[in-house]
């Protein structure tokens, strides 16, 4: 395994060298040639220059191909400068094509054998978008759902409530579950204790006063061989009487019962739908039958013919996007057939694999949509481009060796080995780009700050960028208290530190007097000017966009990147999401911690919960008290933050200091409320979720958080782990509104049973999808409508692997037999692709 590396690293490196000397090669034939020719007359000593660079490009171990075509460079640059103008402009043409073949060269995945490389092609970005905004307009599937021939724009409004909205959408809508109609079981026959189909005549409908018990509504259905009783609680008698009259055929489904008292078959809530003589009956009845997923107003009836007109009329039209060999190579259905059979199977169908979904053309969907997923990130992936440093380490990290010295603790074992992982990446040629992740409390901080310290040792500057004010400053004094020993400076930059201690900050920056930093996204501004920065930690980057490491790079920085996060997510999915980043695992926790206790709390409870905080304080430890914001309500409910402090300490805790923290107060009183509950001055602090990553205040032992159901799991295991950092016993409480669904509690259950981040955030994820886990907005990543990232994962490591390999050998998608998957890519990724591509 290291020897694979060893040489994939080489293989890397040469490619990487090899793309910055032919972007070299290329700027002054570019300017030369630029607004036909104009400047030609200024450009001197150009064979020189390009001799310079090919002889560099000569040493490195290059296919034959390559050399050759180095070789006829250095002919048509020879004596170039010296010829007549028109002369120079032949071969500054000949020159460009050469280095144009060079490129595709590269590309090809045979030439930087042994291993594998992308090689990145600038001019593509651009070129790609082009192509395929030209075929997004002309594609009949992105016709808006209202133009359907029975879609007003009543419908068209419902289905934009599902996010259906164009035919695209429609196609790729996938029937939750199927029915088989293909016969039916005489209503005398039917089984209970199963889920079945059946049909029958509706004989007679009654409302059902019973004394005890809830009221109900009962309609009898008959057929020869005997009788069906459907069940309604809570519904009026007279809707159920207007849908389906006495004498109407019905075919429905529903889990079947046997009444104890009277012996009869019964179904409650059955999905019942009438049965018409007409043709729709091809569509509905005698056939595996496919449900969908709705939204009050819309009828199953009505979805399901919607889309079998949209398969019937669309379906011819849909063009195959997956290359034939590509295809052949993993066994997957035509896009076509997989698309008509997930719908409407045909009569063959095994119903209990399109129930599991597991089907080959459910497969095909499934490898499609992650296809165009990695297709899209493949394309980021060739348009970043990975320069060398600058300047080489040379110094070992004495400052960091010193460090581990005096740290009150030693590092765990994992902490080691990642440590050990950064510190090879920054002895190599290339820039660091690497996610460390780490459950809460797991010791992250310390081991981003040994890194840091080794580009100090080595002269360089180093930032730590925190994603709010709040935890800026939390990191200033955790670092600051780490590094007494020492004696080493740390300074704060966020939008808070303003005028003269601003400029005088600015200043001792940019003349590298302060080698340390830490701060918000107000360290990527314009103003900032760095002395010679070699190193960048973000921590928690799923609140950091794309855009933000563009604006790094946009600046001529090409720091070390080291990413952390709390979040843990399967391996194939964290390279899917942050491309070309490489993983360390902090998966070890720091001896004698305890796991929190975590209860779950109805409304009922909540003097229980008060009297744990009192207890807890009464033992002179802290406690949080949380509250959820709502994003677009924000003041509203900052005045409802702002409320429950005062009651709490008024009415609740009069004999406690309770303080309130909100992202709305200024930076200085935040700090302040900060600091005081750090250095125990306030037993209590209320907080919306402004500290949920990151703050470290080891005496709090009670995390209580206020309408637990508004939160997302990952955020709850964040926020659970504020506390229990300490040696003693912590709790986490988690008091849950009135209109807690049942769903909604379950799903807090995973956090009353488990501890451990991994499973919950895999929790998390199942229910969430990984788009919101990680922000779709920041991601910026197309919504999955049929893969699963957990279920699917085999698939999805195949997709990616495909992907790259198909734009290794067709950059630009430019083949024929690529168009109509670049025509796909576009559809799916619409205008984010561009967005990926500066990233
Ligand atoms: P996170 O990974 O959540 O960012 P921190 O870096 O904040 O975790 O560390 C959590 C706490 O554990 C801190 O108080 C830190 O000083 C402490 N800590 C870190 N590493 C160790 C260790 N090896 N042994 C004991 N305590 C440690
Ligand atoms: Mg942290």
């Amino acid at each position: 395994m290291p020897e694979a590396r060893a040489l994939e690293s080489e293989a890397t490196l040469v490619a990487a060298a090899l793309q910055t000397h032919l972007d070299q090669l290329e700027k002054p034939l570019r300017y030369a040639t630029r607004q036909n020719f104009a400047h030609l007359a200024k450009l001197r000593d150009l064979e020189a220059y390009v001799q310079h660079h090919v002889q560099a490009l000569q040493a490195l171990p290059l296919p034959a191909a390559l050399h050759t075509l180095l070789q006829r460079l250095l002919q048509a640059m020879h004596g170039v400068d010296a010829l007549s103008l028109s002369q120079k402009q032949e071969r500054i043409r000949q020159a460009e094509q050469l280095l144009s073949q060079m490129r595709v060269g590269v590309t090809d995945a045979t030439v930087l054998s042994p291993a594998p490389v992308v090689v990145q092609v600038p001019a593509l970005a651009t070129a790609h978008t082009t192509t395929l905004g030209k075929q997004d307009t002309a594609s009949p599937l992105a016709q808006p759902v209202q133009f359907l021939r029975g879609v007003g724009p009543k419908r068209a409004a419902l289905l934009a409530k599902m996010s259906l909205r164009t035919v695209d959408d429609l196609l790729w809508c996938l029937p939750t579950r199927y029915e088989d109609r293909r016969q039916l079981i005489p209503l005398g026959l039917l089984r209970w204790g199963k889920r079945e189909t059946f049909c029958g005549t509706v004989t007679t409908l009654q409302m059902h006063p019973t004394k005890r018990g809830k009221p109900f509504v009962a309609l009898l259905l008959q057929d020869d061989s005997g009788a069906l009783i459907c069940k309604w609680f809570q519904t009026r008698s007279t809707y159920l009487q207007e849908r389906f009259p006495i004498g109407t055929r019905v075919v429905g489904s529903g889990v079947v019962t046997l009444n104890p008292y009277t012996g009869a078959r019964e179904v409650v809530h059955p999905d019942l739908e009438v049965l018409d003589n007409d043709d729709t009956q091809q569509v509905h009845f005698g056939r595996v039958v496919p449900i969908y997923p709705l939204t009050a107003g819309l009828h199953q009836k009505t979805m399901r013919a919607l889309m079998k007109m949209v398969v019937d009329t669309y379906i011819p039209q849909v063009e195959e996007t997956l290359p034939a060999p590509l295809r052949q190579a993993h066994h997957l259905a035509s896009l076509s057939d997989a698309l008509r059979e997930v719908h409407f199977p045909d009569d063959r169908a095994d119903l209990l694999r399109f129930n599991s979904q597991q089907t080959p053309f459910h497969e095909r969907l499934v490898f499609e949509e992650f296809f165009l997923l990695e297709l899209g990130l493949a394309l980021r992936h060739q348009a970043v481009q990975r320069e060398p440093r600058a300047v080489p380490y040379t110094q070992p990290n004495h400052l960091g060796e010193l460090l581990i010295q005096h740290l009150p603790f030693r590092l765990t074992a994992a902490q080691h080995r990642v440590l050990f992982e950064i510190l090879d990446d920054m002895q190599r040629p290339c820039p660091m780009n690497r996610l460390i992740q780490g459950d809460v409390g797991s010791g992250k901080t310390v081991v981003a700050l040994l890194a840091m310290l080794m580009a100090v040792s080595n002269g360089f500057q180093a930032a730590l960028m925190a994603p709010t004010e709040i935890l800026a400053e939390q990191h200033l004094v955790t670092l600051r208290t780490l590094l007494r020993p020492l004696d080493l400076e740390v300074a704060l930059l966020t939008s808070a530190v303003k005028g003269k201690a601003r400029q005088q900050v600015l200043e001792r920056i940019a003349q590298g007097e302060v080698m340390l930093l830490v701060g918000t996204h107000a360290l990527l501004y314009d103003e900032v000017q760095f002395h010679r920065l070699g190193m960048i930690v973000v921590d928690e980057q799923h609140r950091f966009g794309v855009l933000q490491r563009a604006s790094l790079r946009r600046k001529g920085l090409t720091p070390d990147v080291l990413v952390m996060t709390a979040t843990p997510i399967p391996r194939t999915l964290a390279m899917t999401l942050y491309g070309d980043l490489d993983l360390s695992v902090i998966d070890e926790l720091p001896p004698d911690r305890r796991p929190v206790r975590t209860t779950l709390m109805g409304e009922g409870r909540r003097e229980q919960a008060d009297d744990i905080v009192r207890r807890e304080v009464k033992k002179r430890h802290q406690a949080y008290i949380v509250y959820p914001l709502i994003e677009e309500a924000e003041s509203l409910d900052l005045g409802a933050a702002v409320a429950m402090a005062r009651h709490l300490q008024q009415d609740i805790f009069p004999e406690f200091r309770v303080g309130l923290l909100h992202g709305r107060l200024p930076g200085d009183e935040k700090d302040a409320i900060m600091q005081a509950f750090v250095q125990g001055e306030l037993d209590i602090l209320v907080s919306t979720t402004v500290i949920e990553v990151g703050v470290d205040v080891p005496n709090a032992t009670v995390m209580l958080v206020e309408n637990a159901e508004h939160f997302g799991l990952a955020q709850l295991h964040q926020l659970r782990g504020r506390v229990g950092r300490g040696t003693a016993q912590a709790y986490s409480v988690l008091l849950t509104g009135p209109a807690l669904s049942k769903e909604g509690r379950q799903r807090l259950h995973v956090m009353q049973d488990t501890t451990d981040g991994f499973y919950v955030a895999e929790q998390d994820l199942q229910i969430r999808g990984p788009g919101e886990l990680l922000g779709t907005r920041q991601s910026g990543l197309p919504e999955l409508r049929v893969g699963n990232v957990l279920h699917h994962s085999a698939s999805l490591e195949q997709a990616r692997q495909a992907a790259f390999a198909l734009l290794q050998a067709d950059p630009n998608l430019t083949q024929p037999e690529h168009h109509a998957l670049a025509a796909a890519a576009q559809l799916r990724w619409g205008g984010r692709l561009e967005l990926a591509v500066i990233g």
